[in-house]
């Protein structure tokens, strides 16, 4: 049988002991970094040790850290592969092993102890990085056709604009080995999923740009947990891990649903909850509290996600405390606070999915108005149309999904101008991504600038706040 998510973690983490290694426990995703929102990867509760700022208490450690990534929120559901909220198992060297063990100790884990097989794997360097290229190639024994030379881009870590940095190498999983090792292509994901990053930090970058080598070399890695068990389970997505699946599986329990009958968009919203409801509950677990600011914005739009994606999946009552039990029973066990807090959390979620019903009522008040006025306009000729900026402001400002606003408006003999609608999405989206575009949540990128990354917020009422964006 297949390894549970729960034993390639223990794996993981013995793996390592036995390598010298200590295990750590999870760092709270409240980083103590207070440049950072979130704790994004790994090595973030090891940053002062990287840059020098605090001597490590041992040589080597390893851990499975809680992690939550707000810049792949458009991709849960989407992608097989990407959560807000996931596991990074980590190895890291404080000054102490380098290149040749991390990469052999990477190959022997997942080639002994997971038993992938090696010709399913592929692995990318840096560019410039011969050494790695040397090790993969005449100490492990992978073609050159497989390992593939990549860009700064992808291939270069750095902290900052000034620090240690330093290239990785990157081991993909093949779906498609029998499509050859002809023009590799690791961005094509219908047949690799990048598994494992080593970060070989052997650099410092000055305010010139220079590198020069590093006294101490460190080594940072990231494995992800749910990627792992979804090549280990042979399933086609995380989501159908057993990391994940049993929410999805209650939740279309309440909706009366079927998942594996289901259509695509039925199934993308049943993974949104899936994916959001372990976001929340480790969230509130770790003390955030659902505001209009920082984390707790975070917070807040997941929880209105999966409200929303609930309603679309046509649970039409509160259901977030129900499905948020089968993730606290899925976690108890590895992470017995969340039990502890079991009160606030579900508390939290009560209240949180309360407000924003009353959100969507409010919504649906104003569709109202929009369809009396829509109804009083009528040509004789066209039938009566909903703008595509009404339902924008529906869906933008109220969380209101199209579907919802085509569905009442059809009720009434209405249509809803979706082409007008999908252009009002599309400029909402390149203005998002515009403020995206400077902000690099993963470790690649700089993590000194995560606080701007928050949307601001629109005051619509008196007495209630709603979310002016990607309540997507
Ligand atoms: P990708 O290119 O697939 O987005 P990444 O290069 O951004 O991944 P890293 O920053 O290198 O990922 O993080 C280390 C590992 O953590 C990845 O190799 C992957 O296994 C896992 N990981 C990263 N982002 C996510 C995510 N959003 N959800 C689940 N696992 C993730
Ligand atoms: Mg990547
Ligand atoms: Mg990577
Ligand atoms: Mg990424």
């Amino acid at each position: 049988p297949a390894l549970t998510g729960d034993q390639i973690r223990q794996k993981f983490l013995e793996f390592y002991a036995a390598k010298g290694h200590r295990i750590l426990p999870s760092a709270s995703l409240i980083p103590e970094d207070p440049t950072v929102l979130l704790t994004i990867a790994g090595m973030l509760p090891f940053k002062p040790i990287f840059l020098g700022q605090q001597a490590p208490t041992v040589p080597r450690a390893t851990t499975s850290q809680k992690c939550i990534r707000t810049n792949d929120i458009e991709n849960v559901g989407r992608t097989a592969r990407h959560h807000t909220f996931f596991e990074m198992l980590g190895n890291f060297s404080f000054g102490d092993y380098f290149k040749t063990e991390a990469i052999s100790w990477a190959w022997e884990l997942l080639t002994e102890v997971y038993q992938l097989p090696p010709d399913r794997l592929v692995v990318s360097v840096f560019e410039s990085d011969d050494q790695a290229w040397e090790i993969w190639h005449k100490k492990i024994g992978i073609p050159p056709e497989k390992i593939c030379r990549m860009g700064e881009e992808s291939n270069f870590w750095t902290a900052g604009p000034t620090g240690p940095c330093g290239p990785c190498s990157e081991i993909y999983y093949d779906f498609h080995p029998e499509h050859g090792t002809k023009d590799i292509d690791l961005d094509d994901d219908s047949r690799f999923i990048e598994l494992y990053n080593l970060v070989f930090m052997e650099l410092n970058q000055d305010s010139n740009k220079q590198r020069t080598p590093l006294q101490a070399k460190n080594i940072d890695t990231g494995m992800g947990l749910e990627r792992m068990a979804q090549v280990l389970q042979g399933v086609p997505n995380n989501y159908e891990t057993d990391l994940i699946f049993p929410i999805i599986q209650a939740t279309a329990n309440l909706a009366n649903l079927n998942y594996a009958d289901s259509p695509e968009t039925t199934k993308t919203s049943l993974k949104v909850i899936g994916d959001h409801i372990r976001a929340v509950v480790h969230l509130i677990s770790d003390g955030v509290s659902a505001s209009n600011v920082g984390r707790g914005y975070v917070l807040r739009r997941l929880i209105r996600r999966v409200v929303r994606h609930g309603r679309l999946v046509g649970i039409n009552k509160p259901f977030t405390t129900e499905v948020a039990e089968v993730a606290l029973q899925m976690s108890e066990a590895v992470y017995p606070q969340v039990r502890q807090r079991q009160a606030v959390i579900l508390s939290e979620l009560e209240r949180e999915e309360e407000n924003f019903l009353k959100t969507l009522d409010r919504g649906e008040k104003l569709l109202a108005e929009i369809i009396a006025k829509a109804k009083s306009s009528k040509k004789k000729s066209k039938p009566a149309m909903i703008s595509g900026l009404d339902a924008f402001t529906l869906y933008d400002t109220y969380g209101f999904p199209l579907e919802l606003t085509q569905e009442i408006a059809a009720e009434q003999g209405l249509t809803v101008d979706e082409k007008g609608f999908e252009k009002e999405m599309e400029s909402q989206r390149q203005r998002s991504q515009a403020a995206h575009e400077t902000i690099d949540l993963t470790v690649q990128g700089s993590l000194d600038q995560l606080a701007e990354h928050i949307h601001p917020t629109k005051f619509i009422g008196y007495d209630q706040f709603a979310l002016t964006t990607e309540i997507a």
